[in-house]
């Protein structure tokens, strides 16, 4: 879908509908739809008594909830940390239940990769400052890779599905640190138990849905700039498989690729010998550089590699917790966690020793049950084992993003 695409189906309202897994899998968390899971159900009101009074409607859009209960987002425009979205007066930042809405993710992530592409330097950027940033409306396919269409053109392309499972690990990860629960470790293991057949993304258990603390406001700024830093970490990884050249000849139209329906199951379904391992770390050195950098441009949170070692992390609890489960597609198309966990480390540490008194995150962001396993590193190259150890080669995989090979 086009951005004006985009753009035009948000005003007439549609994309609200289909917002988030959140949104869409429980019509109890749509407005107006007056149930929610494990909440009090509606009471039955009186025609003609004003809201609020006895035998009246709730005055607060959740019923059961008293009014004030629900902290009041900041309207768009407002706050410096939280951008508004133009043309969308009035627009909504987070579901009922505290999820991040699916055009606001989609909006951000067009920010954020705008602002690498501006923070490399002046070769790179002009190698990809015409390569589209698409979205698949899949939700499906757990996703995201750089590659070129059928005409050479290139683009990177993350699915709906990968926006929903980036916001769903920023919102049981903030919830925890901002309230002691274990809802990150508890919401991979119901993942894990449903993984049967096809790998497929639940939304948070009905348990997980305490408004008091999925609507708290400390937990919804530190859910946006978990997300910030995650989405940050899997669009600096695609650009830099673009200007390292790593799609190689296939992939020599320029900018400005395109996804029909259904092109991202058939460029997932090229099979090819294995996911070049080597090129997947360099993607990951420059990657992390990139979204270190560009995150110093920011007003307010710095970004750090927090969120990129999160999602190494989700997906490597989600893997250990079911063996044998079917993965992923982005499971499959990318190196092992305990590859990339240890390149993202090194090579934040060596950025931060290059940018002495550069702050990053908050200092808590990265998850401590996070792998520490030792890389031997390359002369100059931060981070890169030579000869790629311990990396398995999973045969059968798709090459992501190179379609026709
Ligand atoms: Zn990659």
């Amino acid at each position: 879908m086009s951005f004006r695409t985009f753009v035009r189906r948000t005003v007439l309202g549609v994309a609200l509908a289909g917002a988030s897994i959140i949104a869409s899998s429980a019509a109890a968390q749509v407005p107006g739809v007056p149930t929610i899971p494990g909440m009090p159900g509606a009471t039955p009101t009186i025609p003609g008594i004003p809201p609020g009074m006895p035998g009246g409607p709730p005055t607060s859009p959740i019923p059961g909830l008293p009014p004030g209960a629900i902290p009041s987002i900041p309207p768009p425009g407002g706050t410096p940390a939280i951008p508004n979205i133009p043309g969308m007066p009035g627009f909504k930042l987070f579901s009922p239940t505290g999820a991040l809405l699916m055009p606001v993710m989609k909006d951000e992530a067009k920010k954020i990769y705008q602002k690498e592409i501006d923070s490399l330097s002046a070769s790179r950027k002009a190698t990809v400052e015409k390569i589209p940033l698409l979205f698949e409306d899949n939700k499906e396919e757990i996703n995201a890779f750089a590659g070129c269409d059928d005409t050479g053109k290139t683009f990177v392309v993350v699915t709906a599905g990968m926006y929903q499972m980036l916001d769903l690990m920023a919102q049981t990860r903030a919830t925890d640190e901002t309230f002691g629960t274990g809802y990150y470790d508890e919401y991979i293991k119901e993942l894990a138990k449903q993984q049967e057949g096809k790998a497929k993304i639940l939304p948070l258990p009905p348990g997980m849905l305490d408004l008091t603390k999925s609507l708290d406001q400390r937990k919804l700024k530190r859910q946006r700039q978990l997300f910030d830093e995650s989405i940050a970490y899997v669009l600096g990884h695609e650009l830099a498989h673009h200007y390292m050249g790593h799609l190689g000849s296939v992939c020599t139209g320029g900018g400005g690729g395109k996804i029909n329906p259904g092109d991202i199951i058939r460029f997932a379904k090229k099979v090819v010998p294995a996911v070049n391992q080597a090129n997947e770390i360099q993607s990951d050195v420059e990657g992390v550089n990139n979204l270190l950098t560009a995150g110093q441009n920011e007003s307010e949170y710095k970004w750090s590699e927090g969120g990129a070692l999160l999602v190494i992390d989700f997906f490597k609890k989600l893997r250990d917790l079911h063996p044998g489960a079917p993965l992923f597609t982005f499971m499959m198309t990318h190196p092992a966690p305990e590859v990339r966990a240890p390149v993202v480390k090194n090579t934040a540490n060596w950025w931060r020793l290059t940018h002495p008194g550069a702050v990053t995150g908050n200092g808590n962001s990265a998850p401590s049950s996070t792998p520490k396993l030792p890389v031997p590193g390359l002369p100059g190259v931060p981070g890169v084992p030579s000869g790629a150890p311990g990396m398995p080669s999973v045969p059968g995989l798709p090459v992501p993003g190179v379609p026709g090979k």
